[in-house]
C-alpha cells in the first residue's frame, strides 16, 4: 500500500550539522534499564529501531564522569567504555541512521553511591531524592575540569562512531541546567548572578563540543523550555525563551522538551498526543537550527501537521518507538493499520526504575531482542503440526493468537462476551484510560488479516466444549476476578463482618454497577485503579473517602511518574484522603478503620465500600479439565495464560500471551530462557582456592 502524499513531507531528509538524517523520524534519548549492565541489549534494542526506519537513534544518558554517576544509565568516563558504546553504534549505522549520544554530568541530581565522590552543584546543596548527600559548590578549578571531562567524551564519543553528540540540559537534574537555575545557583562568580552568567556554563560546554568534533559530529543541545511550575524553577519559562534566544544557532540541533519529568514523560491519564506543542512551539521561530520535540506522537496526521504547521523539524519519540519501533517504516511503506500505538501506561518507566529491562505494554519483544532474539516485527514459522484453541480474549488471549497466527498456526479464537479485549475493554471505560483500547484494536486488526483464526464472540466454552473443539493444544486466558473480602497485600484473613456494609469491587466498576452516596474505597492494590476507580464514583455523583494502608495514594505511581498528579488529583476529587490507614472490620452502615502505625481506631459511615485489593485467577475451565479426558480427545496440552495463570499488569498479560504464541507454553523452564552477558573478571582478581578460570579476551575490566 502506498503512503498517502501528505505524509511524505516526514520521509525528507534533514541537515543537522555536519550530517544528514535521512527522515524526520527522531527516537530521541530514553532510560530503558539496560544501559550498561546489559550492554548487548541496550545495543541491540537501538539496532532494531534503526531497522524500523528511524532516522537518528539516540543513547540514553551517558555519564562523562565519576562525579556525576548514576547507577543504572550509560557512562562515557574514558576510552575503556567506547566498546560497548561502539556496538550501539554499529548497530544503527548497520540500518543506514545516525545514531546519538546523550551526555551527562547529573550534578547535584545524584547521590554518587557507586563512586562515592562528592557531588558537584553550582552552590552547596542537598542532592535529589532521599540520600543523605550533600553537593559541594563548584571551583572554578571544577568548572575547568568540567569542560575538561565533558570535551574528552565528546571526543571518545566521536571514536565510538556517534554522528550527533549532546549536551544535556533537558531535564531539571544536570549541572548546566543547575547552573542556569536560580534556585540551585548562588554564585557570585561570572557563573552566577545575571541570566548571561547562568547561562555560561551551558554556551562553554556548546562551544567546546563544537570545536573538538563539530567539523564531522552534531552538538546537540537537549532543553526543558519550562518546568511549569511558574517563574523561579529550573527553566523560568521567561529566562528559558530568553537562552533560546542567546543559544540560537550555537548548537546544530534543538532538542526540546519540558524540564518537568512528571510533566515531560506524563502518562496518558494526565497528557494527549502534542500535549508539548504549546510549550515548545516558539523555538522553531528563533532558531535557525532544526527542531526536534516529543509528545508521544503516534498519529502520522498529527505529525505531518507539526511539520508543516512549523512546530517541529523531526518528530521526536521515546514511548512511541518502544510500542512500536517499526513506526516509521509501516509509515512509509503506507501499512498505517499496522502501527501499533503506546497507549502511555507508563510501564516502561517503572521498569527502568526498578533496573531491569524496560517493557511495554503493547509491545512484548521490548527488552528481549538480545537476550531471547525476538524481533518485533518477525516470528519463526510453525514448527508443530498442532491446531491451537484459545479460551478468553483479553491481552493474553488476543496476543497469543495473533502471534500462533502469525507463525501459520490454525487457531480458534473463543470469547464469553460479545465485545472483545477482556479487561482492556472494560477498564478503558474508566476516566483516563481510554488509550488501553489500543491493546484490543491493533490485536483485533492484526487477526483481522488471518484467515487461519477463527474469532468466536459469545462463545462461553465449557469443559466439554474444549474436548469437543478438536485441538491438539488449547491454551486458557479467562482472566481474574477482583475479590470482594478484603484479602490483599495487607490482610491475609477476610476482614472481619464483611458484608455489612454494601461491597462492591472494580469488576461492579466496570459493569457499571454503582454505588450511590457517601463511598470508602479502599486501596490496598497501589496501582492505578483505586484512584481511577474515584474518580468514577465522584463523576457518578458518590462522595469519595479513599483509604489505604500505604503511606502514598497509588503508591506504584511512583515508578509510573505519575504520584504527584495522582496526589494532587485526589485531593482535589474526595471528601477526604486517609493513609497509613486500614480497615479493621465493618460494623452495619459504618467501616473501621484504624491507623497502621497504631494511631487509634475511627469508625467511618458508609453507604458503601468498594474493595479494590486483589484479584483471584479466574481458573475454573482449567480445573474441570480432567486429565484423563484430554488424550482420547486429541489434546496433548492445557496452557495458563495471563491473568488466569497469575494477574498482573497489562504488559505482563500481553507478554503472556507472546511467549506462550513462541513457545507453546508458558511455564519455567530448567534452562533460563535467554541468554545473559556476565561482568568479566579482572586478571589480577584473586580465585578461591584452586578455582582456575579462564578469562575471555582480554579479561578487560569495565
Ligand atoms: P488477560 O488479561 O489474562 O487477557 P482478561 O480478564 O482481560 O485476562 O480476559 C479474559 C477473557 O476471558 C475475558 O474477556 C472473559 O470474558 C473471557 N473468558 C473467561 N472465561 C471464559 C470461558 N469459559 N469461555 C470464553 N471466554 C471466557
Amino acid at each position: 500500500m502506498s503512503r498517502p502524499p501528505e505524509l511524505d513531507v516526514l520521509f525528507e531528509p534533514v541537515r543537522i550539522g555536519p550530517v544528514t538524517t535521512k527522515n524526520r523520524f527522531y527516537q530521541v534519548p530514553h532510560c530503558n534499564g539496560m544501559g550498561r549492565a546489559y550492554p548487548s541489549a541496550m545495543a541491540r534494542m537501538r539496532e532494531v529501531k534503526a531497522e524500523g526506519g528511524w532516522g537518528v537513534v539516540s543513547t540514553e544518558q551517558c555519564d562523562i564522569h565519576h562525579s556525576g554517576n548514576h547507577l543504572r544509565e550509560l557512562r562515557l568516563w574514558d576510552e575503556k567504555d567506547i566498546p560497548y558504546l561502539a556496538r550501539a553504534a554499529e548497530g544503527v549505522h548497520r540500518h543506514g541512521a545516525l545514531a546519538a549520544v546523550e551526555l551527562v554530568h547529573n550534578g547535584a541530581h545524584v547521590p554518587n553511591l557507586e563512586s562515592r565522590t562528592i557531588p558537584i552543584a553550582p552552590s552547596a546543596r542537598p542532592v535529589k531524592g532521599l540520600h543523605p548527600v550533600t553537593a559541594r559548590a563548584m571551583t572554578k578549578a571544577d568548572i575547568r575540569a568540567l569542560r575538561r571531562w565533558h570535551r574528552h567524551a565528546v571526543l571518545n564519543a566521536r571514536r565510538a562512531g556517534f554522528d550527533i553528540v549532546y549536551v544535556y540540559a533537558g531535564h531539571d537534574m544536570t549541572l548546566p541546567v543547575n547552573f542556569l537555575s536560580r534556585r540551585y545557583n548562588q554564585r557570585t562568580d561570572e557563573y552566577g548572578g545575571s541570566l548571561e552568567n547562568r547561562v555560561r556554563l551551558m554556551r562553554e560546554l556548546l562551544e567546546d563540543a563544537k570545536e573538538a568534533v563539530g567539523d564531522t559530529t552534531a552538538v546537540a543541545l537537549r532543553f526543558g523550555v519550562d518546568q511549569v511550575i511558574g517563574p523561579g524553577g529550573a527553566a523560568d519559562p521567561q529566562e528559558a525563551r530568553a537562552v533560546v534566544e542567546m543559544l540560537a544557532d550555537l548548537p546544530d540541533l534543538w532538542d526540546v522538551n519540558l524540564a518537568n519529568f512528571e510533566k515531560d514523560g506524563a502518562s496518558a491519564r494526565f497528557a494527549g498526543e502534542g500535549a508539548q506543542a504549546e510549550y515548545v512551539s516558539y523555538v522553531r521561530g528563533v532558531t535557525s537550527r532544526p527542531v526536534v520535540g516529543v509528545g508521544r506522537f503516534t498519529s502520522p496526521d498529527i505529525m505531518a501537521g507539526m511539520v508543516r504547521s512549523g512546530v517541529l523539524d523531526l518528530i521526536g519519540a521515546a514511548r512511541p518507538s518502544i510500542a512500536d519501533p517499526f513506526l516509521p517504516r509501516k509509515i512509509e511503506n503506507g501499512d498505517l493499520d499496522d502501527l501499533r500505538e503506546c497507549v502511555g501506561s507508563n510501564v516502561c518507566l517503572a521498569h527502568d526504575a526498578a533496573g531491569v529491562p524496560i517493557r511495554c505494554t503493547q509491545n512484548p519483544t521490548m527488552g528481549e531482542e538480545w537476550r531471547r532474539n525476538w524481533h518485533p516485527e518477525r516470528i519463526p514459522a510453525r514448527d508443530t503440526p498442532d491446531s491451537v484453541l484459545i479460551v478468553g480474549a483479553g491481552p493474553a488471549g488476543l496476543e497469543a493468537a495473533r502471534a500462533l497466527g502469525q507463525r501459520g498456526y490454525p487457531v480458534i479464537l473463543t470469547e464469553r462476551r460479545r465485545e472483545l479485549g477482556g479487561r482492556v475493554t472494560l477498564e478503558s471505560s474508566l476516566p483516563g484510560l481510554h488509550t488501553w483500547a489500543r491493546v484490543r484494536d491493533w490485536r483485533v486488526q492484526q487477526l483481522r488479516t488471518m484467515p487461519h483464526v477463527r474469532i468466536l464472540p459469545q462463545s462461553e466454552m465449557t469443559a466439554d466444549l474444549v474436548l469437543e473443539a478438536g485441538c491438539s493444544l488449547v491454551g486458557l486466558a479467562t482472566g481474574a476476578r477482583w475479590r470482594g473480602d478484603g484479602v490483599g497485600r495487607r490482610h491475609t484473613e477476610p476482614l472481619p463482618g464483611v458484608g455489612l456494609v454494601p461491597v462492591f469491587t472494580p469488576d461492579d466498576m466496570m459493569a457499571g454497577r454503582l454505588p450511590a452516596g457517601h463511598v470508602v474505597l479502599y486501596d490496598d492494590d497501589h496501582d492505578y485503579l483505586g484512584a481511577v476507580i474515584t474518580e468514577r464514583l465522584v463523576a457518578a455523583g458518590c462522595e469519595v473517602t479513599f483509604v489505604t494502608p500505604q503511606s502514598l495514594v497509588s503508591a506504584y505511581t511512583q515508578a509510573t511518574n505519575e504520584q504527584g498528579l495522582v496526589q494532587r488529583r485526589m485531593r482535589t476529587v474526595c471528601r477526604q484522603v486517609r493513609v497509613s490507614t486500614q480497615i479493621t472490620g465493618f460494623t452495619a452502615g459504618t467501616v473501621v478503620v484504624d491507623d497502621v502505625y497504631g494511631g487509634g481506631a475511627d469508625a467511618l459511615t458508609a453507604d458503601a465500600v468498594v474493595l479494590v485489593t486483589s484479584s483471584m485467577p479466574d481458573d475454573r475451565l482449567y480445573r474441570e479439565l480432567v486429565p484423563s479426558s484430554l488424550k482420547s480427545a486429541g489434546i496433548r496440552k492445557v496452557v495458563q495464560m495471563g491473568d488466569a495463570l497469575a494477574p498482573g499488569t497489562i504488559a505482563a498479560a500481553v507478554f503472556s500471551g507472546h511467549l506462550f504464541g513462541r513457545t507453546l507454553d508458558t511455564g519455567p523452564t530448567d534452562e533460563a530462557p535467554y541468554r545473559r552477558e556476565n561482568v568479566e573478571l579482572a586478571p589480577d582478581q584473586p580465585l578461591p582456592g584452586d578455582m582456575k578460570l579462564e578469562l575471555i579476551g582480554e579479561g578487560r575490566t569495565t
